[in-house]
């Protein structure tokens, strides 16, 4: 069966209603940012519990737009994990903004807050700090907060990985994306994330007034409407307040997002279901180390990541065998300060987050999606076990 079938890492899963909801957008006079985006964005935020939301085209540009609204500017100062996607840490570079990286938890694989809390004694505080929900785990928000009210930088999720996964702090259960540890937090909607608007991201906040600007930035950084008209020029006025993008996303894609928003308890409770089977059988071999999903958060899980005790070399043998069977892993993350841009402009040197290097060697992100079959599960266990 599946030996001539190529299995991905990760995967959408697009239903017949979801097509309906789109065909549904094509035939009406909307066709980009409308009803669909803003209804969308009410549904982020009846998810998260965040006051605002606001899409747009991708993740990326939600990391803009989110440095952008919190001024982050030439010289600026912003820390983000060495383990995750090079967005993280771009949309800092975008705004002029210098990076440095926090070494991971090896336990949650996050930015560790007590290597955060060392960097904010020994260097000029920074800016800005975005910790990545890395694979749906939710990184430590209430004491990344905790050391940003003490050395006053803000904070942007980046729950690109984590949207339906919570997190629960003295009692009480917070969405990932629900900004009641940071000032915004982003969405991705990218096909392997967990649901999907072909491209496409959002930017959630408490703040009115980041809203406001991240809405502006989103459009050119324009304003249209009667109270900045105020007789000048005539009816047609509009006016360019700051420098602002093309960001927005298409309504047919919003609705497509509504229409995958709904399935999303269901595919988080398949994405659990293989996790524990995975988890079950990995536990009996040796040489693999399972992901640890913390006990105090309900994660959505968003990559399985193994690692193998023996290191690089085990873990290359596995991923060309596995290769050689049709599955298509992942390694998640390369060191982003090891990319040839970082390491030129920073002088960066290997070594510097041994943590997540040492992680780097040994990872591994096995197929997770909700559309896998148990019976492509099976095989995918079954050519793992082969291989120890
Ligand atoms: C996917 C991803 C992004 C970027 O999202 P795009 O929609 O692809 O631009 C940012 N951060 C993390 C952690 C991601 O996984």
């Amino acid at each position: 069966m599946s030996k001539n079938k190529n299995i991905s890492y990760g995967k959408q899963w697009i239903f017949e209603e979801d097509f309906s909801a789109i065909e549904e957008v094509l035939r009406s006079p909307f066709l980009t940012t409308g009803p669909r985006a803003a209804e969308f964005e009410k549904s982020l935020c009846e998810l998260t519990g965040a006051k605002n939301a606001i899409v747009c085209a991708n993740g990326t540009a939600a990391l803009h737009l989110a440095c952008r609204a919190l001024d982050v500017s030439d010289g600026d100062i912003g820390l983000t994990s060495p383990n995750t996607f090079l967005s993280s840490a771009n949309c800092i570079e975008f705004c002029g903004g210098e990076v440095d990286f926090i070494d991971i938890d090896p336990e949650t694989l996050c930015i560790s807050p007590e290597l955060l809390e060392q960097y904010c004694q020994t260097h000029k505080p920074p800016k800005v700090v975005i910790p990545v929900d890395f694979a749906g785990t939710p990184a430590n928000l209430p004491e990344i907060k905790r050391i940003g009210d003490k050395y006053g930088f803000s904070i942007i999720e980046d729950a690109a990985h984590a949207i339906g996964s919570s997190y629960t702090h003295e009692g009480v259960e917070y969405q990932c994306g629900s900004c009641s540890h940071t000032d915004l937090a982003v969405f991705s909607f990218h096909p392997v994330k967990t649901i999907t608007t072909g491209e496409g991201g959002a930017v959630l906040t408490n703040n009115d007034e980041l809203a406001r600007k991240v809405r502006l930035l989103r459009s050119h950084g324009m304003v249209r409407n009667m109270e900045i008209y105020d007789g000048k020029e005539g009816p047609w006025y509009y006016e360019m307040e700051e420098m602002g993008y093309n960001y927005r996303l298409t309504d047919f894609q919003c609705a497509l997002g509504n229409a995958q928003l709904k399935h999303l308890e269901d595919f988080k409770k398949r994405r659990i279901k293989i996790a524990n089977k995975y988890s079950k059988e990995f536990d009996k071999i040796e040489s693999i180390v399972n992901p640890s999903f913390p006990n105090d958060a309900s994660i959505c899980p968003h990559l399985y990541v193994i690692q193998f005790t023996e290191g690089y070399q085990k873990r290359y043998d596995v991923y060309k065998a596995l290769k050689n069977s049709n599955i298509f892993c992942q390694i998640h993350y390369i060191p982003v300060y090891w990319q040839p841009y970082y390491k030129n402009k920073y002088n960066y040197e290997k070594g510097k987050c041994p943590n997540a290097e040492r992680y780097y060697e040994r990872c591994l992100s096995i197929p997770l999606y909700p559309a896998l079959s148990d019976e492509v599960v099976d095989y995918i266990i079954n050519e793992i076990k082969k291989i120890d």
